[in-house]
């Protein structure tokens, strides 16, 4: 049997139903699968294959199951064999998986001996992926290895009928992990309930780090402004929304609005967090998701947390432990280094956490889910590939990293690493890369890369192909990369109209594309048409002041006349910088061009008046979401113009029409919907165009662009009406972290050309 099958109770499983049937034989993992023999009369053999795949424990992901016959040879009963590790063979690792149901029981009821205990688990849930060094997955193997089992539990791991039975990280408070409790100087706090005196400094309002299962989070009461402000001003991070985590999903409900299927994705056993609509009554601070609509929820998947949200009744703030954009802290005196001056007090345990691993981040949108965020629960579980690929490593994008190794028809693409943009980051790239070769035995034989020569992930493949003249190395488009994923975990390989809208990427003409329309497949594209280039008057600088964007684009389509003193958008900006602005557009100093739709998202919000000047990526366009008002039906005018064979589309009027507007005063509401809806027309217009041109009904929306939910649904739903078949994401991120997914399928197909 291949797939998931080890570490979630399938031996024991086997052993059950094998017994159940009066079947001899042996049941057994190895580094490639799990091996079964059994021997008995034939019906019995069929209903025991039967149960095999029906009854299987819910982690269990069967993948394949290849069956031959043997001759008999006597076996007298049926034994649970010892884990063989065959050499190059490899198979799939379940992630960490949220309590499940019964240990939940025991650690509330006070005469259980796991009552309150904060590493309860078993075969069905507790942590995998986190604490796995390499296969097959044994306890020495994994960071539990220097925790000797008690009597009690190691009769339970022993006992093929128990529901800890080879439960790799079982443990209990007389022989497995346990909390301490210490300062922000790495005092021990004197206590001895380290969990209910966290609980009380949380209720008081202090800041607390707590080692999870993946890393340490930064938790306060999510009720309290103060304590919230507090958190971000020491986290540097005035803007950018944070996650919360309620007890249960009724505390869920009387804070967000929950429908059938977010209900399901908040209380699976990936339990992410699921960004959900707020409700108006919520006492949840403001300053937890500013100027936002939505809220980050996740309910409880450690005992840990359990314990804790229960004790303090509380809504609690668990955002990433780490300054801005540093990956998330792991160890215990790398916490205490790294979150001093942020947290008051340290929960610690001391289980080593061998990979980081993020909460996983979600939302139901066109009535599925969509992953935002891919970490804890979801990698390193693969994409199916329609193909058998070969051993591709492709090295993703900067933003929101992720990278992809394929091999068979897999293709594991890793957990959220982060942006690299510092050291710590890139050591997190490399060392997990590391650990997922080892895990699933992959030697690349060909690596992709984007064709941005400053992605950091861009200088790891060029450094590495300076090291490895054997192996292969293929740049890759960043839109076309995006679009492939798209493909890909749709199940798609015929050519799409690909519509790809992001803020950043670098284009084979040297300039920054970002409003994208592909003829694409999986070895090519042909970049059939693109929103019209503007400057970027300062570079990135651009990207942080969204005003700069408005004031190029007013110049440059519109003349200088466009300007003028009326615009209130320029009131916030000094006279200086204007005229430094007209400078560089003038002069063309360091101003590169870009077609991106994101930038365009940006000088519209800056324009009419939303926001100018940003904290986090998106913030602008996002925030110009949430003030479009959903009842406005009118748009804008624009123009697809033929220039070279290549449709461009002109925006004069779109900006002209967005000026009279607000010279009439329209509000801000009705502007910003109008400016959705025509950027969803435009997509139509687009596809129509270039499927007429091509005869392909297939359109993929792929790139960070459509993390916007009400561009996604008006622009879905047009094309739905207009006919054509929409693939979007739901497996992997639209933003970059789906990046990888895409050059990994690209490389593939162009070196077997
Ligand atoms: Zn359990
Ligand atoms: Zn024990
Ligand atoms: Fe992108």
């Amino acid at each position: 049997m291949r797939g998931v099958v080890q570490g979630v109770g399938f031996r024991p499983f086997v052993y059950q139903i094998a017994t159940k049937h009066n079947l001899k034989g042996w049941v057994c993992n190895t580094s490639g699968d799990v091996k079964i023999e059994v021997e008995g009369e034939r019906r019995a053999l069929d209903r025991f294959l039967d149960d095999l795949v029906k009854l299987a424990p819910p982690l269990a992901r069967l993948e394949d199951i290849a069956v031959t016959s043997r001759p008999p040879q006597g076996y007298t009963g049926f034994e649970i064999r010892h884990s063989i590790a065959e050499e190059g063979k490899y198979q799939l690792v379940s992630p960490d998986i949220a309590t499940c149901e019964p240990c939940l029981k025991e650690i509330l009821d006070p005469r259980d001996r796991r009552y309150r205990y904060p590493f309860t688990n078993c075969t069905n849930c507790g942590p995998r992926f986190t604490i796995i060094e390499d296969i097959p997955y044994d306890r020495p193997q994994t960071t539990m290895r220097s925790f000797k089992m008690c009597h009690q539990c190691q009769q339970e791991y022993d006992n093929p009928l128990d529901r800890r039975f080879h439960a790799q990280p079982n443990a209990c408070p007389k022989c497995g992990p346990s909390l301490s409790l210490v300062d922000s100087n790495g005092g021990s706090v004197e206590t001895d309930d380290a969990l209910a005196a966290a609980s009380r400094l949380l209720k008081e309002g202090r800041i607390l780090a707590i080692k999870g299962l993946g890393g340490f989070l930064l938790a306060c009461d999510a009720t309290n402004e103060k304590a919230v402000r507090l958190l971000r001003e020491r986290k540097r991070r005035p803007f950018k929304p944070l996650a919360i985590m309620v007890a249960t999903l009724d505390e869920a409900r009387r804070h967000c609005q929950v429908s059938e299927k977010e209900e399901e994705l908040l209380t699976s056993a990936q339990c992410p967090i699921v960004l959900l609509k707020r409700n108006k009554e919520s006492t949840v601070s403001p300053s937890v998701a500013p100027n936002l609509k939505y809220l980050g929820v996740m309910l409880p998947y450690t005992p840990l947390h359990h314990i804790l949200l229960g004790e303090t009744a509380l809504p609690l703030v668990m955002t990433s432990g780490n300054l801005s954009e540093e990956p998330i802290a792991k160890d215990n005196d790398e916490a205490l280094r790294r979150l001093k001056g942020i947290a008051d007090y340290f929960l610690l345990h001391n289980r080593d956490i061998y990979s980081r691993y993020d909460d996983s981040v979600a939302i139901v949108e066109l009535d599925k889910p969509q992953i935002v965020r891919r970490a804890r629960a979801y990698a390193p579980y693969p994409v199916h590939l329609l193909f058998p690929s070969k051993q591709v490593l492709a090295c993703g994008a900067e933003l929101k990293n992720t990278f992809c190794l394929t091999k068979d028809n897999y293709a594991f693409v890793s957990q959220h690493i982060g942006d690299l943009e510092n050291l710590e980051t890139m050591e997190h790239f490399e060392t997990t890369l590391e650990l997922y070769k080892k895990l699933f035995r992959i030697e690349p034989e060909v690596v992709a890369y984007d064709m941005h020569p400053e992605y950091l992930s861009t200088k790891y493949a060029r450094a590495l192909a300076e090291q490895r003249k054997d192996l292969r190395f293929v740049p890759v488009q960043h839109h076309h990369a995006h679009i492939v994923s798209c493909m890909v975990e749709n199940g798609v390989d015929s050519p799409v109209i690909g519509i790809s809208f992001d803020g950043t990427g670098y284009g084979t003409d040297g300039h920054i594309w970002g409003g994208e329309f592909l003829i694409a497949d999986y070895k090519g594209f042909e970049r059939a048409g693109h929103l019209e280039y503007v400057p970027m008057p300062g570079g990135a600088v651009a990207i942080e002041r969204p005003y700069r964007m408005a004031v190029s684009y007013l110049l440059t389509l519109l003349g200088k006349d466009a300007l003028t003193p009326d615009l209130t958008f320029l009131k916030k900006v000094s006279k200086d910088e204007i005229a430094l602005i007209k400078t560089q557009l003038d002069k063309k100093i360091n101003s590169p061009l870009t077609s991106s739709s994101g930038r365009l998202f940006d000088a519209v919000s800056a324009l009419i008046g939303i926001r100018g000047r940003i904290d986090y990526e998106a913030q602008a366009a996002i925030e110009m979401e949430m003030a479009a008002d959903e009842g406005e039906r009118g748009s804008y005018r624009f123009a697809i113009v033929e220039q070279d064979g290549v449709s461009v589309v002109h925006l004069k009027e779109l900006f002209s029409d967005i000026l009279s507007d607000l010279k009439e005063n329209v509000p801000q509401a009705k502007i910003a919907m109008k400016f959705h809806r025509t950027m969803a027309d435009m997509i139509v217009q687009m596809s129509q165009w270039l499927s007429w041109r091509s005869g392909i009904r297939k359109v993929a929306l792929s790139g960070g662009v459509f993390q916007n939910r009400l561009l996604l649904r008006l622009t879905a739903d047009a094309l739905g009406k207009a006919g054509f078949e929409v693939l979007t994401h739901s497996q992997v991120p639209t933003n970059d972290g789906g990046v990888s997914l895409g050059q990994a399928v690209i490389a593939n197909f162009v070196v077997t050309e």
